[in-house]
């Protein structure tokens, strides 16, 4: 039984006092509807110190947006996963598609980022997903495929619940259009058969799939009920308390 997964990614937005606003919101608004399932919040590495003190014992984890793979050292505007464990995370958000599509982060990247992360400690949320061109010429398989085998090759996952891996098609991204539920089943029991080989078949057993792209409190309980899909990592949505609270009512029944 895989636990429900449901992952908050603020982006580039909230300023402090936003940010306090919006997370004690959701901490009153949530409740007990956490008590059997991951909740994680990635808010922008400025108030990181500020949620963290904010979720204080409640069980929702902090995660953040992104992270170099060094220490550290001189690489100037840089996180390490180090410090990022200082001030209270434990997830970190690996290979959007707006840093692989903005920020021209190579597949290379992404799996250093990955390696070093879980090795420093930090438990990953993996993205990967493919573009409108690539569904619309019937390759959503293939880009999937390549992302995923070029960031799994090789890995030693002591955990399977210390790596998350999220779809995200990037034409559902911040569109408000979804993929449906039957289009992100089939692409994520795809996932599964790949990492399945890659990692192991019952480390893929105990490994979360969770879909992203538009996710609402109107649509997560028809994702929820596939198969392969076990929890979502949500934007826009996210950044509104009360949706947010919905999502992870439903999503913790
Ligand atoms: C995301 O940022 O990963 C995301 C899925 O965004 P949105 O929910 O706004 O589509």
């Amino acid at each position: 039984m895989r636990k429900v997964f449901i992952a908050g990614n603020w982006k580039m937005n909230i300023l402090r006092n936003e940010a306090k606003e919006l997370t004690e919101r959701f901490v009153a608004g949530v409740n007990d509807s956490i008590a059997n399932i991951d909740v994680v919040l990635c808010p922008p590495y400025t108030v990181l110190d500020l949620v963290e003190r904010s979720i204080g014992h409640t069980g929702i984890m902090l995660g953040a947006q992104d992270v170099f793979w060094k220490d550290m050292g001189p690489f100037t505007g840089e996180i390490s996963p180090a410090m990022l464990l200082d001030v209270g995370c434990k997830w970190v958000i690996i290979g959007h598609s707006e840093r692989r599509n903005t920020l021209s982060e190579s597949d290379e990247l992404v799996k250093k980022k990955l390696e070093f992360s879980l090795e420093e400690g930090l438990n990953v949320i993996l993205c990967v997903g493919e573009t409108l061109d690539e569904r619309n010429e019937g390759k959503t398989i293939r880009a999937v495929s390549v992302q995923l085998e070029r960031a799994l090759l090789d890995l030693e996952l002591d955990d399977p619940t210390r790596l998350v891996i999220a779809y995200e098609p990037v034409w559902a991204i911040g569109t408000g259009r979804n993929a449906t539920p039957d289009q992100a089943q089939r692409v994520q029991a795809t996932i599964r058969e790949i990492t399945g080989k890659m990692l192991g078949e019952n480390v893929v057993e105990r490994l979360r799939i969770v879909y992203g792209g538009s996710v609402t409190e109107g649509n997560i309980e028809e994702l929820l009920v596939k198969q392969d899909i076990d929890g979502a990592l949500v934007g826009g949505a996210s950044l509104v308390a009360d949706s947010l609270v919905k999502i992870v009512q439903i999503a913790g029944g």
